[in-house]
């Protein structure tokens, strides 16, 4: 495709885009993330990407979960601020225009739910991340694609894709149909796999080189979206957010690895190694 412009996420690519912490801030200058997930029995993906999000550096950060997960989350994630959202899955979803939005991990696919992610979709306007279930939830009628505000990020792995957007082939069907459809729908595409590709709404192409097969675990994809949802809230475009979280989602896992081992290795390992991370940028 001699439309397609093809990048590699090289460390150059990443140390441009990566801007330290100034030293004259507080809190409101790294932005307000609302995780938005859980039902009973998957809260531990909300725990995960609430996580991932304040291990990130957002300035504030609150997950919308229902009643169930109140103790969970608050123990398990004492710097997060609770949102009741429901009792055992999401039902009622009060938003803010100043947060940032990360939405999809353990949501669960309820009808009551449904309706309230389908509502919000059509009432907000700012570019948000959509992962998981919220991704299922908007594949259940084709016509829900253009609720998608615009220049948002959304990260389906291979099957939520086809999900979305109808089977391939290949891999390379599946990149050449993304392109397509960021392109027509004016959204950053995250398509994960082992080589994670960034498509943007120009239909560029950036692949990720980071990351190991330690991350082929439930869990891994709840991280990428609190990282990508932080760092869209500390200002960074669309498209940074984008390259620099999936580049520093597989860095942490490729020193969690090292660490650990790739069988071993845990998504809360990777969450652990985001320091690292960070450290090697600064
Ligand atoms: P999810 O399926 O939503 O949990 O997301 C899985 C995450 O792990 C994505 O970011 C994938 O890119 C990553 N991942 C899964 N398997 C591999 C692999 N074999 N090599 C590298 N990254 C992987
Ligand atoms: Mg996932």
């Amino acid at each position: 495709n001699t439309n397609t412009d093809y990048f590699i996420i090289e460390d150059k690519v990443v140390e441009g885009i990566f801007h330290p912490r100034s030293e004259f801030s507080h809190k409101g200058t790294y932005g307000r993330v609302t995780i938005v997930g859980g039902s009973y029995g998957k809260m531990g993906a909300v725990v995960l990407a609430t996580k991932a999000a304040l291990k990130s550096g957002s300035g504030l950060t609150f997950a919308l979960a229902p009643k169930c997960g109140s103790e969970i989350l608050q123990i398990s994630n004492p710097e997060a601020m609770f949102v009741e959202g429901g009792d055992q899955y999401i039902n009622s979803f009060d938003f803010e225009e100043d947060s940032v939005y990360g939405i999809g991990p353990g949501l669960g696919t309820h009808i009551e739910t449904e309706d309230k992610i389908l509502k919000f979709l059509s009432d907000y306007s700012r570019p948000l991340i959509l992962d998981a279930d919220a991704l299922n939830i908007v594949a259940k009628n084709k016509k829900n694609l253009k609720s998608i505000p615009k220049k948002s990020i959304i990260t389906p792995h291979p099957k939520e894709f086809e999900r979305l957007f109808g089977e391939t082939e290949n891999s390379f069907k599946r990149s050449e149909l993304a392109i397509k459809k960021a392109k027509e729908l004016h959204i950053f595409i995250v398509l994960k796999d082992h080589h994670t590709q960034v498509i943007t709404p120009e239909g560029k192409v950036y692949y990720n080189i980071t990351g190991n097969a330690g991350l082929a675990k439930g869990g891994s994809g709840d991280i990428l979206t609190g990282i990508l949802t932080s760092l869209l809230a500390q200002g960074y475009s669309e498209e940074n957010a984008a390259i620099l979280g999936v580049w520093i989602h597989g860095k942490a896992a490729d020193f969690a690895a090292e660490k650990f081992s790739k069988e071993s290795m845990l998504p809360s390992d990777v969450i652990n190694e985001l320091g690292n991370v960070f450290e090697e940028l600064n």
